[in-house]
């Protein structure tokens, strides 16, 4: 059994501050976390060999390391990493936008990237569709771990602290499964003197805790939030999403209307789209419905297929036409492009890694 140590991306800057004395030093340290991108102790230049040796004795500074990195055609990059117990998860690093340039080369627009984290190793609800339920739950992520997985992506793509990154909790897991994990970790990126990515470029995504959602809500966190719907009657949900028989349908859109969100902004709704189960205009026509009074967007996500699943990607055409009826009937729609399928880094194709497949 492998030993793991509390890493020091757990903290806040404050937490850090009550644990490191003297607290400027703790301030120095949070420093070399997120913006030199510390790894290891020896990398802290400036503070005292005697401190670090202390610290060391209690705490890891990277409680995971990169084991595997695969590169799409698209430029989508799926890291595997090994946490300090030997259990692995995912991450991805996504380009959502090209970098532009005018006609002498100069850079008019960065390049925009969105980095999609996991929360937990494995995942307990048990989605019929998703290739990480598999594998069943093997436990909760830390704070720093879920800290850790943008840290190192930033810094293995040499992103600067101060360039602007957002995140989705829609890697492995369900996050509001690991709430007060999931909490912590939000309120540690949105530190003013680490990496600073406020809540609006947060979004946790969702299969429906409802009595979480409004937890979530009370913290006033300013995060973003995506509901997996995926079905607009109780039976078919039920069967895709087995939790649905404790939150269903109308208690999570009664749970959607209570979240506080930005004036300006719209819930988003995904449904994940599969071939004769939920591809019909029936089903376009009920979910207007069911979305009629909120303020929300749908994000249609063709299913992407596995191997020993049952369920089948829908056809170009349908999708299209179950788009087209939302949309001539007022509700914003955009279809997911899946980034990354050749590298399995898509919705759902992420899972736990066993020995043999690493
Ligand atoms: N547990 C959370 C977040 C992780 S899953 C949730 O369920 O929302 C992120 C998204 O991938 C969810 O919308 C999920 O329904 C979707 N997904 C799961 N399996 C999929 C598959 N095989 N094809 C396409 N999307 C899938
Ligand atoms: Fe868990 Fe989300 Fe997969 Fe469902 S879709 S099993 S909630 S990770």
């Amino acid at each position: 059994m492998l030993t793991s140590k509390p890493s020091l991306l757990d903290f806040t800057q404050k937490e850090l501050m009550l644990l490191i004395k003297p607290s400027f030093r703790a301030k120095q340290i949070f420093g070399w976390l997120y913006h030199q991108y510390a790894e290891k102790f020896d990398d802290m230049l400036n503070i005292p060999k005697s401190l670090k040796e202390e610290l060391e004795q209690k705490y890891v500074v990277n409680p995971m390391k990169i084991i595997r990195k695969e590169i799409s055609e698209d430029g989508t990059i799926k890291y595997l990493f090994e946490l300090q117990d030997g259990k692995t998860v995912e991450a991805v690093w996504l380009k959502m936008k090209d970098e532009l340039r005018d006609e002498n080369d100069v850079i008019t627009q960065e390049a925009k990237y969105t980095i999609c984290v996991s929360t937990q190793v494995g995942c307990k609800v048990g989605c019929t569709f998703c290739l990480t339920a598999k594998g069943g739950f093997t436990r909760d992520l830390t704070a720093g771990e879920i800290v850790a997985q943008v840290v190192n992506l930033k810094r293995d793509n040499n992103h600067k602290h101060n360039r602007k990154i957002n995140i989705v909790y829609m890697g492995m897991g369900e996050p509001l499964d690991n709430f007060d994990n999931l909490a912590h970790a939000i309120e540690i990126f949105q530190e003013n003197e680490g990496l600073a990515i406020s809540g609006k470029r947060q979004t946790v995504s969702t299969s429906g805790l409802s009595n979480k959602i409004d937890k979530l809500g009370a913290m006033d966190l300013g995060v973003h939030i995506a509901i997996s719907l995926h079905a607009v009657d109780d039976t078919l949900r039920t069967e895709l999403i087995p939790m649905n028989k404790a939150h269903n349908i109308n208690s999570i859109i009664e749970a959607v209307k209570r979240f506080p969100i930005d004036t300006r902004k719209r819930v988003m709704f995904e449904y994940l789209v599969i071939k004769d189960k939920n591809d019909d205009l029936g089903s376009a026509k009920k979910l207007v419905k069911l979305l009629s009074d909120i303020k929300a967007k749908v994000n249609l996500i063709y299913f992407n297929p596995y191997p020993g699943t049952e369920y089948k990607r829908p056809k170009k055409e349908d999708m299209i036409a179950f788009q087209e009826y939302l949309v001539k009937h007022g509700l914003l729609c955009t279809i997911r492009d899946s980034k990354g399928i050749d590298i399995s880094a898509a919705c759902g194709q992420l899972k736990e890694k066993t020995e043999s497949e690493r």
